[in-house]
């Protein structure tokens, strides 16, 4: 006689092999970190409605007594498989710690063991009978109080695990949001089968969990077949964008913050839990650079310097838009890969071609460059210009008596005292061996001369120390030339006519400043 205990003996074993079916399909594709979890959950699943189809299909207390403690092993795998799950969907596997993980191992084998020696101690069923009230025989039970025990841990871990899906779905993109949904309907479905039956409020007393259970079988199908569930979240979002080392930051079409990875949150303190749903804009508000990309008003491949742990980084700024498989753009990522090593080299060199490797004072192509670029503005603004012109006295003495590097070391102690006595705005340069010029803008020649003598004074002032010999008494000769307002004159006549004057201060004894006679003009 076909009974309705036969249809659903059916539908429940049907159920499990699909179950067990997709379990076996989704572990010989290809892993990812929710894999193992995923096969276990439904592995689970398929055990549980297993059991429970054949102890429908009893009648005997015995056999049905037997399957119950079947389905136990598939039941108790499930918390901890589905937080496991939800864990790793929402992003927060640390979450859910070693000490956690091994208490819940701990608890579901306990209750295993417990309903297995259940006639020792009743402790999970104060009894058992069989109900005929129905219109097939059920094994009714009585609760005892490990089962309302499990009741509470099975619910806590079903809705931790629901309420972290549904704070992902919330706060995740359009990209994620339909696999989220899903999640969260693929637990609730079972749940509320569970808990109907859990509460007493199930035709017959029916357990109505493993219906429920079966369902996910094919919403989880349609999951992996239709919205690539296992493909998009664990792989992109953990493996990549969680563990990448360089920053990310995911935008939505208002430039708003939907994401950001863990190197992001150490580039921008600001981008904390709360940035989620704020305009970017306001995350990198000190970071103009960054915030032009968006708007197009910034060249691509900006770079910004940030500073961490009080040192400077530099990074390389490129904002990509994510497509979906039908290439329309989803959201945009701003990337923020350091490029410190590349940006410290390139200064480096362009600093090393610029200074004097000795003094580290401006080299002479650099001077003269500046020289240029000052010529210019002051013409445009007929502000006044001045150089000076200085060369060390009796130096090749210095090389002589004490050596080479000594003769180094007094060049360098010199350059330190005269760039020490000198403005912000005026350059240094090393014009040649023991020869050194100084620019000076907006100043008339009358200052210059003033400034002249003021280095002068702090060279002779003070002997100087050079490495391992005793302190050198050293003096230099300066040549001033300015112009008061710069019309025609170039860099050039401006060096030549410093260089006289100095050669002026040679003559008349050293240790002394010497101006070019009146404004320097072309016809000088
Ligand atoms: P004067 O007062 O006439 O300028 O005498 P001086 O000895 O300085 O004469 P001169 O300008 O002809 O000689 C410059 C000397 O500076 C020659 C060279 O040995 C020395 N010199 C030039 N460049 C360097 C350098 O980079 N290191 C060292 N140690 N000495 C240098
Ligand atoms: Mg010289
Ligand atoms: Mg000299």
């Amino acid at each position: 006689m076909w009974s309705t205990n036969v249809t659903y003996t059916a539908i429940l074993v049907a159920g499990s092999i699909i179950l067990l079916m997709l379990a076996l399909y989704t572990w010989f594709r290809r892993r990812t970190s929710i894999t193992f979890p995923f096969v276990g959950l439904l592995a689970g699943a398929a055990l549980y409605a297993f059991g429970y189809a054949w102890e429908l299909a009893s009648t005997r207390i015995e056999g049905m007594l037997t399957w119950t403690r079947v389905e136990y092993l598939g039941i108790v795998v499930i918390p901890i498989f589905w937080l496991m799950i939800a864990t790793l969907f929402a992003g927060r596997s640390r979450w859910l710690s070693k000490p956690i993980l091994a208490a819940m191992v701990g608890f579901s084998a306990l209750t295993v063991v417990i309903i297995w020696t259940n006639p020792l101690h009743h402790l999970y069923h104060r009894s058992l009978s069989l109900s005929t009230a129905g219109p097939f025989p059920l094994l009714l039970t009585e609760k005892g109080v490990w089962f309302w025990m499990f009741q509470i841990y099975v619910n806590l871990a079903l809705a931790i695990g629901t309420m972290m899906l549904i704070s992902a779905l919330i706060r995740s993109s359009a990209a994620y949001r339909k696999q989220a949904a899903l999640m969260v309907c693929g637990a609730l479905i079972p749940w509320l089968g569970y808990a109907a039956y859990a509460f007493g409020i199930s035709p017959y007393g029916l357990d109505t969990g493993p219906f429920g259970l079966i369902l996910i079988g094919p919403l989880f199908a349609l999951g992996l077949f239709r919205f690539r569930l296992l493909d998009l979240v664990p792989v992109a979002r953990d493996a990549v964008f969680l563990g990448m080392t360089e920053g990310v930051i995911v935008l939505d079409d208002a430039n708003r913050v939907i994401d950001c990875n863990p190197a992001a949150r150490r580039l921008f303190p600001g981008l904390g839990s709360n940035a989620v749903g704020h305009p970017i804009s306001e995350v990198l508000k000190r970071y103009p650079a960054a915030c032009g990309l968006l708007n197009r008003s910034a060249e691509p491949g900006a770079e910004i310097g940030i500073e961490i742990d009080g040192r400077l980084r530099y990074y390389q700024v490129r904002l990509s838009p994510i497509r979906n498989r039908r290439g329309r753009v989803i959201c945009r990522a701003l990337s923020f890969g350091d490029s410190t090593e590349q940006t410290v080299l390139r200064k480096r060199l362009s600093s090393l071609a610029s200074t004097d490797e000795l003094t580290g004072a401006a080299n002479r192509r650099a001077f003269l460059e500046q020289g240029r670029r000052e010529i210019a503005r002051a013409k445009r603004s007929g502000h006044a210009l001045s150089l000076i012109i200085i060369d060390l006295d009796h130096f090749k003495a210095i090389n002589d008596r004490w050596g080479h590097a000594a003769g180094d070391a007094a060049l360098v102690e010199a350059c330190r005292r005269f760039k020490s006595g000198l403005r912000a705005g005026d350059t240094l340069g090393r014009h040649g061996g023991e020869e050194f010029a100084i620019l000076l803008p907006e100043t008339p020649p009358d200052q210059a001369v003033q400034a002249a003598e003021r280095l002068r004074a702090a060279l002779a002032s003070e002997s100087l120390p050079i490495g391992e010999a005793k302190p050198v008494n050293l003096t230099a000769s300066f040549g001033v030339a300015g112009i008061a307002r710069v019309s025609e004159e170039t860099i050039e006549i401006l060096v030549r006519a410093a260089d006289q004057a100095m050669y002026d201060a040679k003559a008349a004894g050293r240790d002394c400043v010497r101006a070019a006679d009146g404004i320097v003009s072309p016809a000088f």
